[in-house]
C-alpha cells in the first residue's frame, strides 16, 4: 500500500497500527485495540493496539537480547551513522508524518512544519555527533603504581515513555541519547496519540536499527505502562509526563533502584518588569503561552506584570491573544489548533468555570464555538498567588497575570509552586536580570525571551518537575554507567 493510500486510509480512520517488536510489525497477544480520535473532529482516525504483560514481556527480551547481542559493543562512529540515517528519514518522510502528526495531535499543520518537524531531525543530529564526543577523566595514575581510567558504558534495555503534547518530538529526545550511547529500549507512546510513532518512527527505526533495538508498543499507563516500567529486565526507565506518574514510577523503582529520569509538568512564571517593552513582549509572550495550543511543560502560562505597566499589559496581551485565529489544522491561517482529548477540554474548561470573584477574564473564557475540543485563547487578570490556576497546571491556551509589587515579591511568586521547569525574566536592567536569574529555582531561565531551545543545551526541571535532562551532552550522561578501571602496574 502506498503511503498516500495508507493516509487516505487514516483520515477515514481505517489504519490499525500494530507494536513493533523485534523488528517486525505484530498485533497485541490478546487482540485488543482502541480508537484514536482526531481532536479537530472528534471523528475516529485509526486504531491502535492495546498492550497487555505478554506483549510488555516479548518487547522487553527482544530488547534485552539485542542489548546482549553485538549491538552494545557497536561503535560510537556506528551508532552516530545509524542516527544520522534516522534523521535524513524524518524528513524524507515529513510530508507523512505532518499529516499523521497534525490530525493525531491537533497540530496546526503548518505550525509543525516550521517548528518542529525540521527540529526533530536536527536534535537527532545533535545526538548522532554527541555519541562520538562523550568525555571522561584522562587515564593517569591517580593512586602510585596505578593506571586508572573511565569507561563509560550503556546502562541497558530502558523503558520509554512519551506524553501527548509532542509525540514525535519527545520520542526523539528518548531514543536519541539512549541509542547514541549503545542502549536498547522499549517506547510506548501516549495512548492518545500512538499515530506518529507507532505507524512511522517504528517502520523507519526498523529499516535502519538491527531488530529488537527499537521496540514501540501501545497501550495506556496500566497496564502496558506499569508492567513495562516494572519489569525487572528494564534497567532504567525515562518518562515524560505528569508528575503523579512520575512519582509512581520513582516509587515503584525503589524496589529494584532502577534508574530514573523525569521531565513532569511545568508552570513558567514570566516575570515582566517596569521598564519591558510591552508590545515587544505582549507579541512574544502570547506566542509562547498559545503555541501547541499552551499544552507544553514551558508554555509562558504564568505572567507576573510590574506594577505600572499592569494595566497597559493585561489589554495589550488580551487583544494579542484575542487575535489568535482557530480552525482547520490544514488551514495556514490557523494559529491556534484544539486541546488534544475531551478529557483536557473538560480539564482546561474546568478551571475557566471555577475562576474566581477577584479575577477578571479578559479574553476568551471557555470551549470555542465549533466542533472539536477547542479552547477559546484566553487571559485571566488579577490572579492571586494561591489560586488553583497560578498553582496547577492548565495545560491549555490560558495564561493568568498576577500584579507584584517590587523584585523581591516577584521572585517569591514566582518560586511559591511546586513546579520547578522553566521561568522567564524581562527587563532592559542588566543587574536585575542577573540578580533574578539567580534568585529562580527552575531548570531553565529566559531573559528577554521563552521557550527558545538548542539541542546542545539542557532542558530539565528543579523540584516537581523532575529530575534528568533532555538534549544536550547532560542527556547523554544519564544513559550511560560509569565505570572505574585500575591497573596494577607491577
Ligand atoms: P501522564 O503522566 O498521564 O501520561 C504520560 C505518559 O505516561 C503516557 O504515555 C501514559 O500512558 C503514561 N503513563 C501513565 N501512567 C503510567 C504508569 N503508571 N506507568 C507507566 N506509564 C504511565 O501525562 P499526560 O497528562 O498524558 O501528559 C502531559 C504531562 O506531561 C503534563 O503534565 C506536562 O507538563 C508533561 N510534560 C512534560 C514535559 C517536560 O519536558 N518536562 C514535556 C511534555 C509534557
Amino acid at each position: 500500500m502506498s503511503i498516500e493510500e495508507k493516509i487516505v486510509r487514516f483520515l477515514t480512520g481505517e489504519l490499525k497500527l500494530q507494536n513493533m517488536i523485534n523488528g517486525e510489525f505484530v498485533d497485541p497477544v490478546e487482540g485488543q485495540t482502541e480508537e484514536v480520535i482526531d481532536p479537530s473532529t472528534g471523528k475516529v482516525i485509526a486504531s491502535a493496539p492495546l498492550s497487555t504483560e505478554e506483549d510488555v514481556n516479548r518487547a522487553v527480551k527482544a530488547a534485552k537480547d539485542a542489548f546482549e547481542g553485538p549491538w552494545r559493543n557497536t561503535t560510537p562512529g556506528e551508532r552516530s551513522n545509524l542516527l544520522l540515517q534516522l534523521a535524513d528519514a524524518i524528513l524524507e518522510a515529513g510530508d507523512e508524518l505532518t499529516e499523521l502528526e497534525s490530525v493525531d495531535a491537533g497540530k496546526p499543520r503548518q505550525a509543525f512544519i516550521d517548528e518542529e518537524l525540521e527540529t526533530t531531525a536536527d536534535h537527532l543530529r545533535f545526538f548522532a555527533s554527541a555519541a562520538r564526543n562523550l568525555e571522561g577523566k584522562a587515564a593517569m595514575e591517580y593512586a602510585t603504581g596505578h593506571t586508572s581510567f573511565i569507561r563509560r558504558e550503556p546502562v541497558g534495555p530502558v523503558a520509554q515513555i512519551t506524553p501527548w503534547n509532542y509525540p514525535l518530538m519527545m520520542a526523539i529526545w528518548k531514543i536519541g541519547p539512549a541509542l547514541a550511547t549503545g542502549n536498547t529500549l522499549v517506547l510506548k507512546p501516549a495512548e492518545s496519540t500512538p499515530v506518529s510513532t507507532l505507524h512511522t518512527l517504528a517502520r523507519l527505526c526498523a529499516e535502519i536499527f538491527p531488530p529488537g533495538v527499537t521496540n514501540f508498543i501501545g497501550g495506556h499507563g496500566d497496564p502496558a505502562g506499569s508492567a513495562l516500567v516494572t519489569h525487572p529486565d528494564i534497567q532504567m526507565v525515562s518518562l515524560t509526563g505528569s508528575v503523579g506518574t512520575g512519582k509512581w514510577i520513582a516509587r515503584e523503582a525503589a524496589d529494584s533502584l532502577k534508574r530514573v529520569h523525569l521531565e513532569l509538568g511545568g508552570k513558567a512564571p514570566v516575570i515582566v518588569f517596569d521598564d519591558t517593552d510591552i508590545p515587544t513582549a505582549t507579541e512574544l509572550i502570547a506566542a509562547y503561552g498559545l503555541f501547541n495550543a499552551g499544552q507544553d511543560c514551558t508554555a509562558a502560562c504564568r505572567i507576573l506584570a510590574g506594577p505600572k505597566i499592569y494595566d497597559d499589559f493585561v489589554a495589550a496581551l488580551s487583544e494579542e491573544a484575542g487575535g489568535y485565529v482557530l480552525g482547520d489544522l490544514a488551514d495556514e491561517a490557523t494559529m491556534l489548533g484544539p486541546v488534544n482529548s475531551e478529557k483536557q477540554l473538560d480539564h482546561v474548561t474546568g478551571f475557566l468555570e471555577r475562576t474566581p470573584g477577584h479575577a477578571e477574564i479578559v479574553t476568551g473564557g471557555g470551549k470555542a464555538d465549533r466542533p472539536g475540543f477547542y479552547v477559546e485563547p484566553t487571559v485571566v487578570a488579577n490572579m492571586q498567588q494561591d489560586d488553583e490556576m497560578v498553582q496547577n497546571e492548565i495545560f491549555g491556551p490560558v495564561m493568568t497575570v498576577q500584579r507584584f509589587t517590587d523584585e523581591e515579591e516577584a521572585i517569591k511568586w514566582a518560586n511559591g509552586t511546586n513546579y520547578g521547569l522553566a521561568s522567564s525574566v524581562w527587563t532592559r536592567d542588566i543587574g536585575r536580570a542577573m540578580r533574578v536569574t539567580n534568585a529562580l529555582r527552575f531548570g531553565a531561565v529566559w531573559v528577554n525571551d521563552h521557550i527558545i531551545m538548542a539541542p546542545e543545551m539542557p532542558h530539565g526541571g528543579y523540584k516537581e518537575s523532575g529530575y534528568g535532562k533532555d538534549m544536550s551532552m547532560y542527556s547523554l550522561e544519564d544513559y550511560t554507567e560509569i565505570k572505574h578501571v585500575m591497573i596494577n602496574l607491577d
